[in-house]
């Protein structure tokens, strides 16, 4: 018996025909859950549509004795993914925003359709199938949410811009979400993984792809979507068997007086930047000190 159960819970997981997505989806239903298994069925770059990759999840789980439907559609039309899973399964727990491709080109020869193309699938995708999942998660007062990052949207990557500014803007989703969500029970984080698949093709070796398997990274995703989870807000790094976990730093800073010019500014741009006595803010609250300080300070001078 497992301590992590999905006994009863659907779970609607997007770009499920393939590599991270497929993972997922063949855990969640080893651990119970009823799946969505959705996917548009596109190559890696996004082009064309083809229902089978979601068919063949889908038999597949039916295979193993587990329970499962498949959806063809977009994930740009996400209350139909929605509507599969209330149609098939009556309820709807979790959902991982995970379909997505790549167009990557360096920000020079970036046309405006490998931006938005981009910007659509990874970033306007997740936001149409979580505005239509959020009312029903809220009204049953549980609802559990992984939006996929990556670390070209954490740490920047050449020839991603478009890729790296959607995958960034997911974790903004995350955070927000998370907020809106705390009363309601319903838990949002990111993940950005790393694992072998069709993306990563034609960037590692075969050693690579051995060790970079996509069931590596699925435990994290089915911890955080489960009712033992208490995370919110996270942004988790997984790959190969090892998990992280990242935060914001934000150094010390330097509280500056009076007419401030620019070159104040280069005079402690030093100390602005300086973060060997770093804090960590984990909400606009606490962001919002200093310039408190800063204020109360001000007006004592006056
Ligand atoms: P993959 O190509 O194996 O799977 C992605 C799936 O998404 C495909 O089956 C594709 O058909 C589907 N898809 C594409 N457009 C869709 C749409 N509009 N609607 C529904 N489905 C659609 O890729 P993967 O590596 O498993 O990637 C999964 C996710 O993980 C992606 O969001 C990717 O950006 C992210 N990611 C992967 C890695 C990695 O190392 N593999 C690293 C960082 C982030």
């Amino acid at each position: 018996m497992n301590f992590v159960s999905f006994e009863g819970k659907v779970v609607l997981i997007t770009g499920a025909g393939n590599g991270l997505g497929k993972s997922h989806a063949l855990m969640f239903a080893r651990l119970g859950a009823r799946v969505v298994v959705n996917d548009y069925g596109t190559t890696a770059k996004g082009e064309g549509a083809d229902k089978s990759p979601a068919d063949a999840v889908v038999d597949e789980i039916k295979s193993l004795g587990g329970e499962a439907v498949a959806n063809a559609d977009s994930v740009e039309d996400g209350a139909r993914l929605v509507e599969t899973a209330m149609d098939a399964f009556g309820r709807i727990d979790i959902v991982v925003n995970n379909a997505g491709f790549l167009r990557d080109t360096s920000f020079h020869k970036m046309s405006e359709s490998d931006w938005f193309d981009i910007i659509n699938v990874h970033l306007n995708g997740a936001f149409m199938v979580n505005r239509a999942a959020w009312p029903l998660l809220r009204e049953q007062n549980f609802g559990r949410i992984v939006n996929t990052a990556s670390a070209a949207g954490i740490y920047g990557n050449f020839g991603q811009v478009n890729y790296s500014s959607a995958k960034l803007a997911l974790h903004g989703m995350t955070q927000a979400l998370a907020i809106e969500g705390q009363k309601r029970n319903i838990l949002v984080n990111t993940v950005a993984p790393a694992a072998a698949s069709r993306l990563t093709d034609t960037v590692i070796s075969r050693e690579q792809t051995a060790a970079l398997r996509p069931e590596y990274v699925s435990p994290l995703v089915g911890y955080l979507c489960s009712e033992e989870s208490s995370q919110s807000g996270g942004l988790f790094e997984a790959g190969a068997g090892w998990f992280g976990k990242l935060r914001w730093e934000r150094s010390r800073g330097a509280a500056l007086k009076g007419e401030i010019t620019p070159d104040d500014i280069a005079k402690n741009i030093d100390a602005i930047s300086d973060f060997s006595d770093a804090t960590h803010p984990r909400n606009i609250a606490e962001a919002f000190a200093p310039f408190g300080e800063a204020m109360g300070a001000a007006v004592a001078a006056r």
